[in-house]
Parts: structure tokens; sequence; C-alpha cells
């Protein structure tokens, strides 16, 4: 573990849950009085996926400050896990909420800004058509219904180590022996076989995704620019131009879940650097935090999907749900895409994620570490291997649970939040320069704790930005 002798991390990690404790009696009484009602205490049973010792209660959130039950200030680089990248409850979002709760919920027919809002989503993302969901887990799932009605194939394919939400076709490993696809063990509840009908191939392996795709029986890829869900894995250069003409080649559709790598640059990762997708997905930040995802797709898929649709017998599609493009969605993205999807919230947060970036890795290098800081646009990982991860079996193969644990609750005790999975740091446009020298600090009170040995120069850790 990097030289790290595990007692020193547990004598680590035992003062820190001390500490929680003791200075959070409010979230501690809170946790205890939720068991009461709560299936592991939490409203989702997510929300107990943090290294706490009891779940952190939230009183207020606001730009990239989370206060607690306890009255504890945070600077907030989890955001949500991107839900609240432009900020918690940014004031334009407030002002469009507050106003449209007035002026009705929902009625099952568009506002009139409906067509408005349209237009927006094109400007922004690039593609012309859209449609809405209420979470990216739906989007993706109406995407691949979509994508296997209008090709009439069967197959779907992912990269291992991918996450695009509660999608069941995706909830699938490789078996790195045998190249087969097997149902992912954490799965509950699961009576399909979906390892029949999605394969997996590690992600920037070129020659895997070429054997996938021969058969000519693959509806779509569905993918993220990067992976971002399974440590953040960049894709090699020129990957993705390659990948992408091997789907032409093989009739494959390529969906682009954008969920996370929005933080790449205004519009997403395919647009800044031309990947062409033939569905986008985004949900999370998209309107600002509020339920509401979307997907987009081009003129000709848009002409494919009416054929079909139109073809059907009447009835039930299995895709969408009732309360998808409410009126207080709409209001609420149509407000996101004119105040927070803008070059100069994006401006701040790449400039300001970069200061970041290069104050963790001079401190990485200083102290001799061999650890990598991965970042793509405003969201970075702090990652405890030598290099920058090809694939999720680099990630596996490198895993420090214990440290990234600790590294996590040392942070939160110091009023620094980090996302709850693997180091993931986001940088939103209500981020100050205070915000990242308070990380920086507590982040050389981590090093200094560890009592990091140095190491001889020229072993500096490799950093990447992507
Ligand atoms: N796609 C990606 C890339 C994600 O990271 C996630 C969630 N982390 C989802 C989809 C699903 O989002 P939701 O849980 O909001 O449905």
């Amino acid at each position: 573990m990097n030289d790290l002798a595990p007692d020193t991390l547990r004598a680590i990690q035992h003062t820190e849950r001390e500490r929680f404790i003791n200075s959070h009696p409010q979230s501690m009484a809170l946790a205890h009085a939720a068991q009461q009602h709560y299936l592991f205490g939490v409203p989702l049973h997510w929300m107990r996926d943090w290294p706490s010792p009891a779940t952190l209660f939230v009183a207020q959130a606001q730009g990239a400050t989370l206060t607690c039950a306890d009255g504890v200030r945070y600077a907030d680089f989890c955001l949500g896990d991107t839900g609240a990248m432009f900020g918690h409850s940014p004031v334009p979002l407030a002002r469009a909420i507050s106003e449209q709760a007035a002026r009705g919920l929902t009625c099952m027919l568009p506002a009139t800004n409906a067509a408005a809002v349209g237009a927006l989503l094109a400007n922004t993302f690039g593609l012309p058509m859209w449609q809405m969901a209420l979470s990216a887990s739906d989007a993706n799932r109406f995407v691949l219904r979509w994508a296997r009605a209008i090709t009439g194939r069967t197959q779907l394919l992912v990269f291992d180590g991918c996450y695009h939400g509660a999608v069941d076709d995706t909830l699938v490993d490789l078996d790195m022996a045998s190249g087969n696809t097997l149902p992912r063990p954490s799965v509950l509840g699961q009576v399909h076989n979906h390892a029949a009908f999605t394969r997996v191939v590690p992600f920037n392996d070129l020659p895997a995704l070429e054997t996938a795709l021969k058969h000519g029986d693959v509806a779509c890829l569905l993918a993220e620019p990067a992976l971002t869900n399974f440590g953040l894995v960049p894709p090699a250069p020129g990957f993705w131009e390659q990948a992408r003409a091997l789907c032409r080649e093989h009739g494959t559709l390529f969906v682009c879940d954008e969920t996370h790598t929005i933080s790449t640059a205004l519009g997403g990762y395919a647009r800044a650097h031309r990947l062409e997708p033939d569905f986008m997905v985004v949900g999370k930040a998209v309107a600002g935090g509020l339920p509401c995802a979307v997907y987009g797709f081009t003129q000709t898929v848009a002409e494919r999907m009416a054929q079909t649709k139109n073809a059907a017998p009447e009835g039930h599609s299995g895709i969408g749900t009732t309360l998808a493009g409410n009126a207080l969605t709409l209001a609420a993205l149509q407000a996101s895409l004119e105040h927070l999807h803008t070059a100069a919230n994006y401006d701040h947060m790449l400039d300001l994620a970069a200061v970041l970036e290069h104050g963790l890795r001079e401190r990485i290098a200083t102290a001799g570490w061999p650890w990598t800081v991965t970042r793509l646009g405003a969201r970075m990982e702090l990652q405890f291997m030598a290099h920058t991860p090809r694939n999720a079996q680099d990630v596996r193969d490198h895993a420090q649970g214990e440290l990234e644990a600790l590294t996590h609750l040392f942070m939160l005790n110091r009023g620094v939040l980090l996302t709850p999975f693997h180091s993931m740091l986001l940088v939103s446009p209500a981020t100050t320069h205070d915000d990242v020298a308070r990380l920086l600090a507590v982040f050389d009170e981590l090093l200094a704790a560890l009592r990091a040995p140095q190491h001889p120069q020229g072993s500096a850790p490799a950093s990447r930005s992507v």
C-alpha cells in the first residue's frame, strides 16, 4: 500500500472516527432517529456509502458551501456527485422554480416555453432533436429501447466498469479470462439474463471493440467519453476517432452518456472533441440538480424513430414516465441552459480546477508518493496509483480502499467534502480560490499525518489532464 503501514492507516482512521463523533452530535442524533423509519437510516441506501461513522445530515446547501446539522460549513467538492455541478441552488434557478411553482407543476402537456427550451438544448449540446426524462437512468433506458427498436438489433455494447444508472442491461461485468459477459454480482433481485444481450469490452481496447461489433448485431455502443464511475479513466489519444469509425462501419449507433462528462467543457465532451454521437444523454446537472434528464439525437435518427413508432401498434411504447417534461422541470431547464451552461461559468470552473490540479500535483511530487491526478475539465480524481489508469481492470489492480476512505473522512473532519465514490473533486462556478486553498491546506495536513517517506528524484508521479 504505497509503503503505508496498515497500522498507521488504522490508527489515523480511529482518531478521525472519534473526531467525527465528537464534533457532530446533531448528525449522530438524527442518524439514530432516522434508523426507526428508514432502511439503513437514510431515504436512499447509497446515502450511507460515506466513510463517516454516521450520516452527515444537511441543514443547507448554497453555492459551493454545505452546512450540516451541527452548523459545520464544508467547501463542497462533491456537489451531489455532479447534480449540483453549477453550485447549490443557483439564484436564477431558484427564482425560476419558485415562479413556476405558482403557475402549475405538471399537466401532461407541454408548457409554452417547450419550443424555446428545445432550441436552447440544440444550441447548447449541438444535436437538433430532443426528448425528456426524469433521471439519467431513465433516459439511458429509453435510448436503449429506441436504439434496439430502430436498428432491429438485440445486442448492446458497454465498457467494463461502466455505470449508466440503474439500467439493468448495463449492470454487467467482463470476465477477463474468457471475455464473456457476467451478471454484476452486487445487483439485487436480478432474474433476467442480461449477459445474453450485452457485450462488455475493456475501455481503450480497439481490437476488442472491433471483435464485439463485427457480428453486425450490436444496436448501440452506450459509453461515457471517459470512464468516470470506476475511477476517472481518460480515452487514449485517438481512441474515440477510431471507435467512432468502427461503430459507423458496423452500423452500430453511438450513444454518448454525458451525465458526468459535461464537466469537460460547455456542451460536453462529445461536442468539444467532435465525436458526433447518434444519441446523447445528460442528466443530473442539466437542470441545475432538479430531477431532469434529456436525450438528444440526430435528424436521421429522429426520422428512424418516427417511422418505427408510426409502424408500431397503438399502445404502450415502454418509453416515458408521467412526470417527464413537466412544467416545473421545463422552467428549471430553461433557467439552467440560459444562466448556468455558459462560457463564463465554464471558464471559471476550468481555470480553478487547473489551479487545484496543479496544487495537488505539486504536493504529491514533493511528498514523493506514487499517486496521480487525472482531470477532465472541472472534475478530477486523486488516484492512489502511479500512472493514469487505462481501463477498469487497471483501477481494480491498484485499488486502495482504506486509504481512500481515510482521505475522505480526514477531509470531511476539516471542512472539505469529496465525493464518496473514489476521490472525485468537482469545481463549480461558485467555488472560490479560498475553497481550493482550504482543500490544499487539508491535503498538506493529510500528507503530514501519513508521514510520507521521500522518494528519490525522478520517481515523481505521473499526472494527466484531458
Ligand atoms: N450516467 C452516468 C454516467 C452516471 O454517472 C449516472 C449516475 N452516477 C447515471 C447515468 C444515472 O444518473 P441517475 O442516478 O441520476 O439516474
